[in-house]
């Protein structure tokens, strides 16, 4: 199996490069079960064990490897098994907060960062274009993605049941600033090719959204079309040997990969200050107007808020939404990893501003 088609990149090559261990090679976590990975690694697919060292140094729940994670490990010559002895560092990462044992969140009680995916370039956000759609839960995916270091593309699904989907997608656009939107129906796969820029060789994708979206007809449909066209050649596939066991981490026949963890599925909302600013940009340039720098917005004089809000220039629902997340975030609150996560969102938004260039120009 080819290293760089699962993600392999010159990041994770140099972190490699530095263990002391040469003869380590690296691998790519499908699936965790009971202290055994499932890994893809160039010696095919194997099973490993995390090092007794690798155990003893681990510093808690986040230092121990999650699917779609790089592990260098040593193989056991004439077994199928292998020994994990480093986890190298993350790209991106997808986390939620777990509550240890006597702690309640937002009481000071001990929370823990249990890290759901890792190493993840795109975060489809898909919503159902019929009665389930809302964009106050847009906000809050949109808030998640960028927090996770990762590029967030929007996918309105379902469009065979919208008859307005041009005003649909322009009231998405109003609240996601500029991050992709593609409209499309799993059932009869209309759309779906335009996915395929995102799920080229290399490039990994997490597929969120409330349950009943599509994400599985969606997922199902990129695997199956492309499985049809490439049948002969995955005769020869070592990959078909192992399907008994559920993989987590699926590679798409386009040479992508997918991400779906029951975790993920159920995501809780993980976030800080950068998600927050990002998507209630326009909230925040009206706060930043208030005469009191610790203006709540709740009735001071003077705040900028309440009168966008009084003049209609601020909607009082996206307000009301932008409160709600304040408190939550509140509680989750985290200060691990701020700068690495600040430096991702920084990036992002120099991708989405040379994007808009490049629409401006009509590259796209
Ligand atoms: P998930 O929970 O997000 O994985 O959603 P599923 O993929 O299980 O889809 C939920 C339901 O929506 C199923 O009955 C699908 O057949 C249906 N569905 C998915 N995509 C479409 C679509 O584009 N149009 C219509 N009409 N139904 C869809
Ligand atoms: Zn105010």
């Amino acid at each position: 199996m080819d290293m760089e088609t699962l993600g392999w990149n010159s990041f994770f090559q140099q972190h490699l490069d530095q263990l002391s261990d040469k003869e380590a090679i690296p691998g790519r976590i499908i699936r965790e079960s009971k202290n055994l990975y499932q890994v893809y690694s160039e010696e095919g697919e194997l099973m490993a064990e995390i090092s007794g060292k690798m155990r003893y140094e681990a510093q808690d729940a986040s230092t121990f490897p999650t699917v779609g994670d790089w592990v260098a490990l040593k193989t056991r010559p004439g077994e199928d098994r292998a020994t994990i002895i480093n986890l190298l560092p993350r790209q991106s990462k997808f986390s939620r907060k777990a509550v240890l044992s006597g702690g309640v969140p937002g009481s000071g009680g001990k929370t823990e960062e249990q890290v759901l995916a890792a190493n993840i370039d795109t975060v489809f956000l898909v919503s159902g274009l019929d009665h389930d759609f809302n964009l106050r839960r847009i906000e809050r995916y949109l808030s998640i993605a960028w927090d996770c270091g990762a590029a967030p593309v929007i996918i309105l699904n379902k469009a065979d049941l919208c008859d307005d989907i041009d005003s649909r997608r322009a009231e998405v656009e109003e609240v996601a600033f500029g991050v992709p939107l593609h409209t499309v129906s799993a059932l009869d796969k209309t759309g779906l090719v335009s996915l395929e820029e995102y799920l080229m060789p290399g490039k990994t994708s997490v597929f969120l959204g409330s349950s009943g979206v599509g994400k599985s007809t969606i997922i199902n449909s990129l695997t199956g079309i492309e499985l049809l066209k490439t049948a002969p050649l995955r005769e020869s596939d070592q990959r078909g040997k192992h399907t008994t066991t559920h993989r987590e981490l699926i590679l798409l026949p386009s040479g992508g990969a997918v991400i779906d963890t029951p975790g993920l599925r159920e995501i809780q909302i993980w976030l800080d200050n950068e998600g927050m600013e990002n998507t209630f940009r326009d909230v925040m340039e009206f706060a930043e107007q208030c005469r009191f720098r610790d203006c709540s917005h709740s009735n001071e004089p003077g705040c900028a808020v309440l009168g966008a809000i009084e003049t209609g220039d601020l909607d009082e629902d996206r307000f009301q939404s932008y409160l709600k997340l304040q408190l939550e975030m509140r509680h989750l609150s985290i200060r691990q990893n701020v700068k690495a996560r600040r430096q991702a969102s920084k990036n992002f938004q120099k991708k989405i501003r040379r994007i808009q260039e490049e629409r401006k120009k009509g590259l796209r």
